[in-house]
């Protein structure tokens, strides 16, 4: 019975993560959408909002106008008091017109400018998620843990790192990749863990890496991940599950363009979406709920990322994935998404 809910749960899970390409596909899709951002005199365009809300102004904070921020330079993207990640629209006399985790406008004062030639997105977040492990750990959870190792790593390494997502709420595809617009960096990854493997995989992890098809820099980003990872991980003896086609590879939806939102919507900035391990297996949820292992792989995410940066090492893994049929559902958009006090 446990065993049933538990699977039905991981299918959910799987189907939502699986649309969040989907509908983000649509409103990328979409022509810009005309959307009337706080404090401005004006209707401003913005391609983040997806074209089923209606526009909104969202009062988030007073802008008092003896609190304009001090700055150097045009910011790209600030980090708020609270520490939620916010991609600039412009900066206005009293603070900056922001773009906030569900798509909305708004305008905030006392934010720091941050900047980095990496950015990284810790998958879902708030009430979306993700998979869930048997043993109770989320993808939404785990995957943030992993990011911030990754993130100290590579700050360790000398190199700036700009987060997406940087605590426990939702977050839409479309802001998560105006983050990614904004900072422009050299090398973006997603970082998720997977469900619904084929079977089991007695020669190791089943981690997979999804790159953008027509990207060669994507391709050799998403092998070195692939290669880190699988290295990382292949340390732990336990019953390891995957896909048949594990390793470095990509998904294509039925417009020809690549089928996973994040990936898609970011083009211009070499992405890879990585599927570390298999949440939904038993053994390896156990193992990632370890701190020392989520450390483990963030080093590991930090380590391809450099090889990335420094080297001309190709990668491994590569694959060619077997079809998939697209799953229907919904996730990864704005409906209902309530954003974090900023
Ligand atoms: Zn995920």
């Amino acid at each position: 019975m446990l065993r049933l809910a538990v699977g039905t749960l991981f299918l959910a899970s799987t189907l939502a993560a699986a649309v969040v390409a989907d509908d983000d596909g649509r409103s990328a899709s979409t022509p810009v959408t005309t959307t009337t951002v706080l404090a401005a005199e004006t209707t401003t365009t913005t391609a983040v909002r997806p074209a089923t809300e209606p526009p909104t102004t969202t009062a988030v904070l007073p802008v008092p106008t003896s609190a304009a921020p001090a700055l150097a330079g045009p910011a790209k993207v600030v980090v708020s008091r609270s520490g939620v990640v916010l991609p600039v629209v412009r900066i206005e006399g009293g603070g900056y017109a922001v773009t906030t985790p569900c798509g909305k406008g708004a305008t905030v004062t006392q934010a720091t400018p941050v900047d980095g030639v990496v950015v990284l997105d810790a998958g879902h977040g708030g009430r979306e998620p993700g998979a869930v492990g048997p043993n109770g750990l989320t993808e939404r959870a785990l995957n943030l843990a992993v990011t911030n190792h990754a993130k100290a790593a590579l700050e360790r390494a000398g190199f700036g790192v700009v987060l997406t997502r940087s605590g426990d709420y939702r977050m839409t595809i479309g802001a998560r990749a105006a983050v990614v617009k904004a900072v422009a960096p050299k090398a973006f990854v997603s970082i998720h863990h997977n469900a619904e493997p084929d079977g089991p995989r007695p020669e190791g992890p089943g981690s997979e890496t999804y790159y953008q098809t027509a990207s060669a820099d994507s391709k050799r980003l998403s092998g070195l991940l692939y290669e880190e990872i699988v290295k990382a991980l292949s340390a732990y003896p336990i019953a390891w599950v995957a896909d048949r086609d594990a390793g470095t590879k990509y998904r294509i939806n039925d417009r020809g363009d690549d089928y996973y939102g994040i990936i898609r919507t970011t083009k211009g900035t070499p992405s890879s979406l990585a599927e570390l391990a298999f949440i939904s297996n038993p053994p390896e949820a156990e193992l990632l709920s370890r701190p020392d292992v989520q450390q483990v792989e963030g080093e590991a995410v930090a380590k391809a990322i450099v090889r990335y940066l420094t080297t001309k090492d190709p990668g491994s893994g590569f694959t060619t994935p077997y079809p998939r049929d697209s799953p229907a559902g919904s996730g990864g958009g704005a409906d209902n998404c309530v954003d974090p006090p900023l």
